[in-house]
């Protein structure tokens, strides 16, 4: 990825859309695009098929636009639109820039340098092809919480442990386990948000303590955990709420993030009725100024 290491410094991408018939189709092109130097793709559902939109440095833009050659030649290309350099917030949500989540912990993409506070620490978080998994104020939300949790869980217990449902790119049971946490499940039900886990654990030479699978809740038996993060859509997160009480600790915390402010009624209706009780809420408003609330449960 030297050609997007060197566009990174200027800050130039450019935006390239590009609409095709078929899901297959839309896969291979993102994993194509991220080979020849696409910095981050969002995908989004249209009238004729599927719209990709490819975040690509301008240096790497020929080799982008030959793969797009290659993979789906029939496919409709808009012209390159330049994204300018002053739109952090956009640049910020597609993981093209660093972020700083707290005083003691900063994001960044492996290709954008950063410098740090003294006593922050640095996440390397890179889409990979985790569709969807963009970063959001749901995530920032989650990782505050963790941020704001973690020396309370640390004295507690030096041991403490995580799980992170529908971990996406692994950013949240990363980040923990970089607060200290000894231990950190993390598991998504798409193959390739594991994927991306994995290849960002190894970008942070975070190896101990985190256990990554592709599959669904069931898996984990008869572990408990400290904190359990769940950055999901509520109609994701309804079905699993008595699954993950189940495995917090007595004492222990739920975050349930991935909500709109007027779906929490509902999810803390059901929390409390399999035993949790509401015990704070973080909200942040994304660009379109809704509002988003990450709820925190105690066991
Ligand atoms: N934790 C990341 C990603 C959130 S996106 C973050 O905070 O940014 C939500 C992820 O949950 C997606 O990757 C999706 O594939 C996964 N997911 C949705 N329902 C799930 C389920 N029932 N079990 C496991 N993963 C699930």
């Amino acid at each position: 990825m030297a050609s997007a290491k060197a566009a990174s410094r200027n800050g130039e991408y450019l935006c390239i859309e590009v609409c095709l018939a078929d899901s297959e189709t839309a896969e291979i092109l993102a994993a194509e695009a991220f080979e020849a130097g696409t910095a981050g793709i969002e995908e989004r559902d249209s009238a004729d098929g599927i719209l990709l939109l490819l975040y690509v440095p301008a240096a790497a833009e020929a080799e982008v636009q030959a793969a797009i050659e290659r993979v789906a030649p029939e496919a409709r290309i808009g012209a390159p639109q330049r994204i300018a350099p002053a739109n952090w917030s956009e640049q910020w949500k597609l993981g093209l820039t660093a972020a700083e989540i707290s005083p003691r912990l900063l994001m960044r993409p492996s290709f954008v340098e950063a410098v740090s506070l003294p006593g922050q620490t640095q996440l390397i978080i890179d889409l990979g092809q985790a569709f969807g998994t963009g970063r959001h104020p749901s995530t920032h939300l989650s990782l505050e919480w963790i941020d704001a949790l973690a020396p309370t869980l640390e004295s507690r217990d030096p041991n403490w442990r995580v799980l992170d449902v529908g971990t996406g790119t692994g950013v949240l049971a990363l980040a923990a386990l970089r607060y200290g946490a000894r231990v950190a499940f993390a598991f998504d039900l798409d193959p390739l948000a594991t994927q991306a886990t994995c290849a960002n654990a190894r970008a942070n030479g975070i190896e101990s303590g985190l256990e990554v699978f592709t599959g669904t809740l069931d898996a984990i038996a008869d572990e408990t955990f400290d904190l359990v993060v769940a950055n999901l859509l509520r109609t994701e997160m309804m079905p699993l709420i008595a699954g993950i009480a189940a495995r917090v600790r007595p004492g222990g915390h739920a975050v349930f993030a991935g909500l709109l402010r007027d779906e929490c009624e509902t999810v803390i209706a059901a929390a409390r009725a399999v035993g949790l009780s509401h015990s704070g809420v973080r909200e942040m408003a994304d660009g379109n100024g809704d509002l988003w609330s990450a709820l925190l449960m105690t066991q």
